[in-house]
């Protein structure tokens, strides 16, 4: 027994959001990396799952007790093209009901077929996996909502891709996967029942604080809009880019998810893109808080009926709710900022005091992690900041600005290190750590980085090769992953 309690409430919503498919066997299921403290909160028995057992579950080959294997429907805009989609790829074997009671789906990635894989080949790569386990393993250790990666296994398969790859599931574990483009899915199918099945079903899962809201489904929304503003300025406050936030890859409970052409931006600039498809930019790092307020539109359309039965009240009423956004975010992001800059109190110029470093970091190319490091614990021997007149002006505003608040240095560098990171996952060593298991079967380099990763906030360990990026590298490109 390993530990599974599978509960299935999901299938409980009307058949238009899910389909049954069973995992399609893989030829030779091996666990190459397994995730113990997750395992734990999960109520899992690691021993029992890190041996051949463990590896056939998942890998799709042996279902788990009480498992009920479906693929999820869900619509989505894709780089703004709105299209029907659904798990191609991935199949939820149900939902698990963890020792402090929490509810977590377990989904399997790239485990074959199902009625929406359209030409795919419902499989996916051992890179692109192994990418998205440390990525998401590296955003929930700076403590920003996430899905989850418990286990990648490869399937002892090739998937033809530009190249012939060896092939992997993962095994994800999420709050669970509504997305956007699940209520999307509802209001293309124009199934108003469907509609609020959901809602009212994303609402009790995931916001159960709105039981008694008087007007319950502009309440979610509203609800949606402020987790997505909170978790939008997370990213934006640790450099993270997403790279394809299209409505089928925004999960209504607020964690990030899909991790596909992801990466953290190493010098600061705005226009900064890694993934190799976004050709336009829709998806740079600075157009992250407007597409979310995009897709978060959609979102109000395709839940319109539902506002109110008078189309112009419920129009109304979904453009209030939308013009909240950018406030909002700013207000996270700014706090956020604040708490970067070792600032507690709240005063009318910081959003100047924040712009101007960002400026100077734009002209300077300063790596966005370290100039903030440098703030929090000194500066590093090949820092921008060093001898730079125009950051010592900036500076000097800075330490003027923290004299006006009543904390204590001590406290301002406490609050520093918590909320800017010594380590955040570097192109160069991402790229570096699947190479090696990739093309030499060598997990080490990967088990390395994500011991660095999982303690980002520790700016005792001097790891220098973890904390710089690439100095004159190549343009990084991210490829989408699949
Ligand atoms: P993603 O880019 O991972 O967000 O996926 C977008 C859509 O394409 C989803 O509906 C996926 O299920 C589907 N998809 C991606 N890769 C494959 C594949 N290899 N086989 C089948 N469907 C896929
Ligand atoms: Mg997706």
């Amino acid at each position: 027994m390993a530990g599974w309690r599978l509960k299935h409430t999901y299938t409980e919503l009307p058949q238009l959001f899910y389909s049954d498919a069973a995992p399609t066997a893989v030829r030779e299921a091996r666990l190459v990396a397994f995730n113990r403290p997750l395992a734990a909160m999960l109520g899992l028995d690691s021993e029992a799952l890190e041996g051949p057992e463990g590896a056939a579950i998942f890998a799709g080959n042996v279902l788990p007790q009480g498992a009920r294997p479906i693929a999820q429907a869900y619509a989505g805009h894709q780089f703004g093209h709105f299209t029907g989609l659904g798990d191609g790829r991935a199949i939820l074997l149900g939902e698990q009901i963890t020792p402090s009671g929490g509810r977590m789906d377990i989904q399997l990635k790239g485990a074959g077929q199902t009625r929406f894989s359209r030409r795919g080949d419902g499989r996916a790569a051992l890179g692109p996996m192994l990418r998205e386990y440390i990525i998401s393993e590296a955003m929930h250790a700076l403590g920003i909502p996430t899905t989850r990666s418990l286990a990648v296994v490869t399937t002892g398969e090739p998937v033809y891709r530009e190249t012939v790859l060896d092939g992997a599931v993962l095994t994800r574990v999420a709050a669970s996967h509504i997305r956007v483009g699940t209520m999307q899915w509802a209001a293309a199918h124009d199934d108003q029942e469907a509609m609020r099945a959901l809602a009212d079903y994303t609402r009790a899962r995931h916001y159960p604080e709105l039981a008694d809201a008087p007007q319950p489904h502009l309440a979610l929304f509203d609800a949606i809009l402020e987790r997505q503003a909170r978790l939008i300025a997370r990213w934006q406050c640790v450099g993270f880019i997403h790279g394809v936030i299209n409505t089928d890859n925004m999960a209504l409970s607020g964690e990030t998810i899909d991790y596909g052409p992801c990466a953290f931006m190493d010098t600061y600039d705005p226009a900064t893109v890694f993934s190799s498809i976004d050709h336009g930019g829709r998806y740079a790092y600075g157009n992250q808080p407007p597409i979310a307020q995009w897709n978060l539109a959609r979102l109000a359309e395709a839940m319109l009926p539902l506002f109110d039965p008078d189309m112009d009240r419920a129009e109304e009423r979904a453009t209030a709710a939308l013009d909240r956004f950018p406030e909002l975010f700013e207000q996270h992001w700014l706090n956020g900022m604040r708490s970067k800059l070792g600032l507690f109190t709240h005063e009318p110029d910081d959003k100047a005091l924040v712009d101007d470093l960002l400026a100077w970091m734009q002209r300077r190319s300063a790596d966005f992690t370290n100039t903030f490091r440098t703030l929090t614990i000194g500066r590093l021997a090949e820092d921008a900041t060093n001898a730079d007149p125009e950051f010592e002006g900036w500076l000097r505003q800075l330490e003027a600005r923290r004299g006006r608040q009543p904390q204590s240095r001590a406290e301002a560098e406490d609050l520093m290190r918590r909320h800017n990171p010594a380590f955040i996952s570097r192109n160069h060593r991402v790229e570096e750590a699947l190479q090696a298991a990739t093309t030499a079967g060598d997990f080490s380099v990967m088990e390395r980085l994500l011991d660095v990763l999982a303690t980002p906030y520790d700016h005792g360990r001097d790891l220098p090769m973890f904390s710089t990026s690439v100095p004159g590298g190549q343009p990084y490109r991210t490829f989408c992953g699949t």
